[in-house]
């Protein structure tokens, strides 16, 4: 029997036969959860003038040098600067403009003096057109004046152009899974649509004749079929579209036919039947299908009867079919593959806890133990859960991680700091 390969051997067998996939135009509001498939560069700055950090008026902090309290200064007020509408004319010596938050500032100025720190000007001879009060001013009239109180430095109350985003600055690398934050840096810069890489078609096929559908009564034997739950989920979370989730009985024309379709996609998952069992067909099947295998078997618990290989692009997984060990080996081995075919990092769901437990292993394989995480005064503390069986699915339920024992340890201390692989929550894909 081949000697089982290690985990990250196995892993970095499978990233090195991934190929990222083609780059699409899709409309930033359809773009949550995609990553993107380029380096978003500014052309221009943002934002691309200076402007007001608030309502008020835009001055020469030399004109209000000698403000204070007691002894305001009179500017005509001349214009207003409004966002969206900027001033028609320059800032003169003696003048004020009004201005808005993040309207463009005017030329001649260099400060801007809050509107809480101004008053009306005083009563100043006005021409019969003048309204009275408030800019900008009929063109003839004697404009009407405020009264600044207080003196402020220059720069006072400007964000300059390009404070956010220089012109050519990197805004959001490729790769990067978009969220709120960059959805809005993209549209800051104008990229919208934007470039993204196509979500990794998947197609999943579970195998076992005791796999009873929704709605069938459980026959002698039978169970119900949980990985067709799991796993497209688990795919839908690591950005895949699950093009199809099939079955198969444990009949190896069935199989083959099953394999063959699920072939067509980008990645082929197939949970179960994988083993060496009289009724495991997935390996048979690869092999007529032409799928190559890279490796089967690794040293990992859950999960060491796993299979992988290629078909041209196309991955193909075959998972074993107990519950955890499916998941598992998922998140191990498929959930890299896919966030490396958009482009991203697998290693970013990778960090390390302490473990909060003594933890006690042969030194025979990996374990991948399923853990609560819970942050203490010192950083994150990764808790065992109890029953790790690889058929006990609810222990998944608490799992907020795996944390990752190697196979040539004979286990941990309480304390230790161990890696650990993060499990995504539904919360993070809502709308996928
Ligand atoms: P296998 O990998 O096919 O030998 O299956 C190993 C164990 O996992 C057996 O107990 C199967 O009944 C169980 N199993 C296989 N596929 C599924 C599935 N889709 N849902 C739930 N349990 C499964
Ligand atoms: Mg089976």
């Amino acid at each position: 029997m081949a000697k089982a390969i290690e985990v990250e051997a196995a892993r970095r067998a499978v990233l090195a036969r991934v190929r990222p996939g083609p780059v699409e135009e899709v409309g930033l509001g359809a773009a949550l959860g995609r990553r993107l498939g380029i380096d978003a560069i500014a052309a221009a700055p943002v934002q691309p003038f200076d402007n007001s950090a608030m309502d008020g008026f835009a001055v020469r902090a030399a004109d209000i040098a000698g403000a204070g309290d007691g002894s305001p200064v009179a500017l005509a007020l001349v214009d207003e600067s409004r966002a969206g509408s900027p001033a028609a004319r320059p800032l003169g010596a003696g003048e004020a403009i009004a201005i808005s938050t993040g309207a463009m500032l005017p030329a001649g100025a260099d400060a801007v003096v809050r509107v809480e720190d101004t008053g009306p000007g005083p009563a100043t001879p006005r021409g019969p057109a003048d309204p009275g009060s408030g800019p900008p001013s009929s063109p003839g009239a004697t404009p009407p004046r405020v009264l600044i109180r207080v003196a402020v430095p220059a720069g006072t109350c400007v964000r300059r152009a390009g404070e956010d985003i220089g012109a050519g600055e990197t805004v959001v690398r490729g790769g990067t899974e978009l969220g709120p934050a960059e959805l809005g840096a993209l549209a800051t810069i104008g990229l919208d649509p934007a470039p993204v890489r196509r979500r990794p078609r998947v197609a999943v096929v579970t195998s076992g004749d005791e796999l009873t559908p929704p709605g069938r009564p459980l026959g002698p034997g039978g169970i119900r079929d949980s990985n067709s739950r799991t796993v497209p989920a688990l795919a839908r979370l690591a950005g895949a579209e699950v093009v199809s989730v099939a079955w198969t009985p444990d009949e190896p024309a069935a199989t083959r036919a099953a394999l063959g379709r699920a072939l067509e996609a980008d990645v082929a998952i197939v949970c179960g039947g994988v083993s060496v069992g009289e009724h495991d067909h997935v390996k048979a099947a690869m092999a007529e299908l032409g799928a190559e295998e890279v490796f089967w078997r690794v040293a990992l618990k859950p999960g060491g009867p796993t299979w992988f290989g290629s078909r041209g692009e196309a991955l193909a997984f075959g998972l074993p079919g107990n519950p955890v060990s499916a998941m598992v080996t998922f998140l191990t081995f498929v959930r890299p593959a896919l966030i490396a075919m958009a482009g991203g990092d697998p290693a970013a769901r990778r960090t390390t806890a302490r473990l909060g437990v003594d933890y006690e292993k042969p030194t025979d394989r990996a374990h991948a133990v399923r853990c609560r995480l819970e942050l203490d005064e010192r950083g994150w503390v990764a808790w065992p859960l109890p029953r790790q069986g690889s058929h006990v699915l609810t222990s998944m339920l608490a799992a907020d991680a795996l944390a990752l024992i190697p196979t040539a340890s004979a286990g941990c201390a309480a304390g230790e700091t161990v890696e650990v692989e993060l499990l995504d929550r539904a919360s993070s894909s809502m709308g996928r």
